[in-house]
This record gives structure tokens, sequence and C-alpha cells, in this order.
């Protein structure tokens, strides 16, 4: 769930899990997103594009139904989604709108939550769901300002949604990943700056890649995890451990 295009992170996660041999079924949130993606969903051998906007009442519980038709049961979710009003993503955090407040709430952080109710149905063996998250929910990052909210209550939903499903053998992570250009990071202000940033105090001295998280991602939804459950892996070429660099 959230592939855009072919920068999007979802797209290296797919890539990673074709890779592994997963068979892949995608969902888009609006007709337009549903027609560019079609080839992208047809490269990776996935089903049908599934419609499913999460700020809207009913439309995931419609979504799993639609995938339920298709699939007897499903392995893994990554749910790679998350939205503000650009205008608010920059300057001040306190000149927040309630009705911005609400919404980047409701589609980055309440989804999650939605998806996992809905999926548990689908996972009667057990199963692995993924969220995205990012270092602004620990740390103030300029200009990430209601976005960092939503990611930190989403962190929280993650150790609530795994210690809920857990006796249901369904776990439940979040990768925090580096910043990585994306239709929906370029509506931070000064991102090309947050990049730059982070590249230069990074340990490894580079930005994190699509690759990097769709590997990680990987392995996250795989058994070889097994054991790893309500955690935020970071996959930030070591910027979230870094307090000064000289
Ligand atoms: P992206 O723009 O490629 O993906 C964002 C997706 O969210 C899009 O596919 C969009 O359609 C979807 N979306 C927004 N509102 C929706 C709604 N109402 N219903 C359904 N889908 C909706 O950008 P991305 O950077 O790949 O973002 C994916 C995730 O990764 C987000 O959660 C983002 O916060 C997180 N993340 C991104 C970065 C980065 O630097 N790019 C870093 C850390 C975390």
């Amino acid at each position: 769930m959230g592939l855009a295009n072919k920068f999007s992170i979802a797209y290296g996660i797919a890539e990673a899990l074709k890779k592994h041999g997963a068979d892949l079924v995608f969902t888009a949130q609006t007709e337009y997103f549903k027609t560019k993606i079609s080839d992208i969903a047809r490269e990776f051998g996935g089903n049908d594009v599934i419609l499913c906007d999460v700020s809207q009442d009913g439309e995931i519980e419609a979504a799993f139904n639609d995938i339920s038709k298709k699939l007897k049961s499903i392995d893994f979710i990554v749910h790679s989604i998350a939205f503000s009003d650009k205008n608010e993503l920059v300057g001040k955090y306190y000149n927040t709108s309630r009705e911005n407040f609400l919404n980047a709430m409701n589609i980055s952080c309440y989804s999650f939550t939605e998806v996992c109710r809905n999926a548990k149905n689908l996972m009667p063996d057990g199963g692995s769901l993924v969220t995205l998250t990012y270092y602004g929910a620990e740390k103030v990052v300029p200009n990430y300002n209601v976005m960092a909210l939503a990611k930190a209550a989403l962190e929280t939903s993650v150790k609530y949604l795994a210690s809920d499903l857990g006796e249901f053998g369904i776990r439940v992570n979040a990768i925090s990943a580096g910043p990585i250009k994306t239709l929906a990071s370029s509506g931070v202000g000064e991102f090309s700056k947050i990049l730059e940033y982070e590249r230069n105090r990074s340990p490894l001295g580079r930005n994190v890649t699509q690759q990097d998280i769709g590997d990680t991602c990987a392995f996250l939804l795989s058994k070889l995890s097994a054991g790893i459950t309500g955690e935020v892996v970071h996959v930030d070429c070591g910027c979230s451990t870094i307090g000064v660099k000289f």
C-alpha cells in the first residue's frame, strides 16, 4: 500500500520482495494513481491494482474484501502511506491547523491500525506487517512539523498492535527510513538540506537507498526475523546513532 511511482519507497520494497519470490497485490489511493502504477504492478507480476483511499470510511475494509476474493490468505502487508498539506511542512509547527493535524493523523497513523485489524482475518497462519516512519518522530527536524507527531503516534501504535496481534502469530514493525527524494518527501520544506545534512553526518558517508529499505523490509516480512515484533528498525546509514560529528 503506497506505491505512487518508481521513486516511491514502496517501489524499492516491491523490487526486493519480487527478487525473493513474493506474489504481490498493490493498492492505489485514486483512479489516477491506479492508472499510473498499473504498468509497474504488471512489471512485478502483480494482480489487479485495488483502489483504497485510507481516509475514507469503509474503503480499507472494502479493499481487504476485494483481496480476499482473489487470495485465500496473505503473508505480509507493507503500509507506505503518509500525508500532510505541504503548506504546513514549512516554518513553525505551532501554525498547524486543526484540520491538517487530524487529516495527517488519520491518513498517516490511524490507517495502519485499521489495516492491521482487517489484515488479521486474512492471516490465519500468522504474518508480518511493516509501516514506514522517520527520525523526525524522535528528535526535531526542521519543517517536518505535524508529520513528526503522526509518526510518533504511528511508532507507538506499532507497539500496541504488536502486543494485540502477537497471539495470532502476527508481527508488526516499523522501518525508520533515512531521507529519500520522493513525491511525498519533496513536500517537506528544504528537503534537499535534510538529504545533505544526513549524508554528511552518516557513518557510512552516504544517503540511504530504496534498495537498503527494500532489503530490510524483505527481512522483516520473512521468517528470518521471526523473533522481532514491536520494533522500529532504523535504516538510515547510522544517522540516528550519531550525536555529534566533527
Ligand atoms: P510516495 O509519495 O512515493 O508515497 C506516499 C504514498 O502515500 C503515495 O502512494 C500516496 O498515494 C499515498 N497516500 C497518501 N494519502 C493516501 C490516502 N488517503 N489513501 C491511500 N494512500 C495515500 O512517498 P514515499 O517517500 O515513498 O512515502 C512512503 C512512506 O515512507 C510514507 O509513510 C513516508 O512518510 C515514509 N518515509 C519517507 C521518507 C523519505 O525520505 N522519502 C523517509 C522516512 C519515511
